[in-house]
């Protein structure tokens, strides 16, 4: 589907086309604001506890309230999905600081803003599963809290752009300072080492921590697949024997090609293919 006839904009379930917040609104002036990304699966919502636990965390780490309960949410959500008959879609939430005149300082009597809609975000084509993606690399140009899920995307739009014009899938992003490859403008990244063994950032200030980050790892582990938590870099990249990335939208997509150079043989790995039969069964069982 694309975006859902109604949506939520603070306290009101309204046409989408009517779903407006004021000029004023912090998130439109400083981007001063957190959101998540939810998936619904035959009509049920997914994850919610994790999504609504890394909520609590962007929100706690910027001093944004709750604009209401974590419980209150739910149900909003459960009502979107009510009203707009949908079976599989994205949720996309946002939370702000709230309108107010602007000034830099955090205003005194702002009430946080929430808004909720179906995101018109598809995951991607049976193809892409089957046959692997292409990445390219550039520079992580983003701040120094990237664990915070922070509606300011800038470097991210402008990463994502230049997959789009390279004919990628997606850009891994390459830290400044430490030259690791941190994650992809909206995606996590993995290798995996000639060993075997699965390799990925570790979930500090650094990445964005994804919810479908934690649940392929610990499905990793239980298929006995080794995983190491330890920053990799372009060079190990170009040599690993096979690449995936993770997200909501995506879940585990093999990748077989970093910056034009083929990963093992072009070919999604085994070890990727096993992962992803884990975890596609790890959700149907759900
Ligand atoms: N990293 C970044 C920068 C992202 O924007 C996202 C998705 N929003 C992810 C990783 C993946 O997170 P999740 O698995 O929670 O969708």
């Amino acid at each position: 589907m694309t975006h859902g006839k109604i949506s939520y904009v603070n306290g009101k379930y309204v046409p989408h086309e009517k779903a407006m917040v004021h000029i004023e609104d912090r998130g439109y002036q400083f981007s001063d604001g957190v959101y998540e990304m939810l998936a619904v699966k035959k009509g049920k919502l997914l994850d919610s506890d994790l999504h609504l636990k890394r909520l609590k965390r962007s929100l706690k780490s910027l001093y944004i309230d709750w604009p209401t309960s974590p419980d209150s949410i739910r149900v909003i959500i459960k009502e979107l999905i009510r009203r707009n008959k949908v079976t599989n879609a994205y949720v996309y939430l946002q939370v702000t600081r709230g309108v107010a005149p602007r000034n830099h300082p955090f205003p005194k009597d702002a009430k946080p803003s929430l808004t909720v809609m179906f995101s018109e975000l598809q995951p991607p084509p049976q193809k892409d599963y089957e046959s692997g993606v292409k990445v390219i690399t550039g520079p992580d140009l983003r701040w120094g809290r990237r664990d915070i899920k922070s509606i300011s995307l800038l470097a991210n739009v402008l990463a994502k752009q230049e997959a789009v014009k390279a004919g990628v899938k997606e850009m891994w992003l390459i830290d400044g300072n430490s030259g690791n490859i941190t994650e992809g403008s909206s995606t996590n990244a993995y290798i995996i080492n000639k060993a075997g063994e699965i390799v990925t950032h570790p979930a500090n200030e650094c990445i964005l921590g994804g919810v479908t980050r934690d649940k392929v790892l610990r499905v990793a582990k239980k298929a006995g697949i080794k995983v190491k938590e330890k920053p990799f870099k372009l060079k190990d990249a170009l040599a690993a024997k096979e690449a995936f990335l993770t997200s909501t939208t995506s879940g585990v997509l093999p990748v077989v090609q970093v910056d034009k150079k083929k990963i093992g043989n072009g070919k999604p790995g085994e070890i990727t293919k096993k992962l992803m039969k884990a975890y596609s069964d790890f959700m149907n069982k759900r």
